[in-house]
């Protein structure tokens, strides 16, 4: 009774396995120790008992037995009022009771029922019918018992599933070196941040920034460098994004993308060369990169969302923003507003 289910990712639960546990509450020695012979070779069965009517409920309390056998006529304290007892406390609400009267008398028996008996019996049952009963009420508070662990597992299976649901869905949005929002996620945000903008007219801009002369980086450095200024340079973007809206994710390779929803072209112009100006500082060492340290180049691109253009435009002005950025020298930020048409 005291075993406590549990249950691991890799480990099947463990449920525990009940006993039938008898309580006999009578204040006559004689009924305790017949009773505990009818009882007495039977192996599922433990057979506990008190005599002291006022120590009743906190036995019970103790023991939590699946069946309690109920004398009525005690001293001090009445058989019923203990059945009320036991039903007003939640962990003995649900615990058989029987009760053993001294005898087969009908407005007893309805008053027994009334305040919370199961079954009714007179004393001294029949050895069968006494062990059927005790088997059968038992049996059912059991079954009980099982379903409620099984229900509490069950919730609990379904919680950590929830969970881990939720740390799945993160996981998935997030680009495993840098930490920062993926591709996906960023494909996501700026559908969403277009559709907002376009019920609320309000202007979008996009960031498309590139890491200068990466390959020589890389090629002077090794691939292991390389990833570490390239978790360097998302850790830099994030840094300089203020508002909660902003999203800096990894699109791919050396290239990030920065959405900045409700900014208008001046704004993005702030972040950007904010970006540049934070990168810079950082002096990464790149002798072959015509800076001598690690910088990039950003392309950016303000729209103001409407039924006549698409996101896939405003990442294609980015982009040729950046491709002009990257041709005047690298280190720069170009808007697409500032380039004649192609
Ligand atoms: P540009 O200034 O014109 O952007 O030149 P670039 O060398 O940065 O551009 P290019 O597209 O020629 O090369 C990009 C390099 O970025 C090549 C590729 O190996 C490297 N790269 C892409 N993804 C990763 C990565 O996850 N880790 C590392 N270490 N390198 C990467
Ligand atoms: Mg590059
Ligand atoms: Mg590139």
């Amino acid at each position: 009774m005291s075993q406590v289910i549990s249950a691991t990712a890799e480990q099947e639960p463990t449920f525990t396995t009940f006993k039938v546990r008898v309580l006999l509450v009578d204040d006559q020695l004689l009924v305790v120790e017949a009773v505990r012979r009818m009882l007495a070779d039977q192996l599922d069965i433990e057979f506990h008992f008190v005599t002291d009517p006022m120590q009743a409920l906190d036995c019970a309390l103790r023991l939590q037995p699946t069946i309690i056998l109920q004398d009525l006529v005690m001293p001090n304290v009445d058989g019923f009022d203990l059945i009320r007892q036991y039903r007003d406390n939640p962990k003995l609400l649900h615990v058989p009771v029987i009760v053993l009267s001294a005898k087969e008398e009908p407005k007893m028996k309805a008053h027994g029922f009334a305040v919370g008996a199961n079954d009714y019996l007179v004393k001294l049952p029949d050895r069968l019918e006494l062990l059927a009963r005790v088997r059968y009420h038992s049996g059912a508070y059991i079954s009980r018992l099982q379903r409620d662990e099984a229900f509490h597992f069950l919730r609990e299976s379904q919680k950590n599933l929830a969970d881990a649901n939720i740390e799945l869905q993160k996981l998935a949005a997030l680009d495993s070196l840098t930490g920062i929002a993926n591709r996906r996620r960023f494909d996501e945000t700026l559908h969403q941040e277009w559709q907002r903008g376009q019920r609320q007219r309000r202007p979008l801009s996009l960031l498309m920034c590139d890491i200068d002369c990466f390959k020589l980086y890389n090629d002077t450095f090794g691939h292991l460098a390389g990833d570490l200024c390239l978790k360097k340079a998302a850790a830099v973007l994030t840094a300089c994004l203020k508002r909660p809206a902003d999203v800096a994710a990894r699109y791919g390779g050396e290239e990030f993308a920065i959405i900045l929803p409700d900014t208008d072209a001046a704004g993005a112009r702030k972040v950007a060369e904010h970006c540049l100006q934070q990168l810079h500082a950082m002096a990464m060492e790149h002798p072959h990169s015509p800076h001598q340290v690690v910088t990039m180049s950003i392309g950016m691109a303000t729209f103001v969302p409407g039924p006549e253009t698409q996101e896939r435009d405003m990442v294609e002005s980015a982009d040729r923003a950046l491709y002009v950025a990257k041709n005047d020298g690298r280190h720069r930020a170009v808007s697409f507003e500032d380039i004649g048409p192609a």
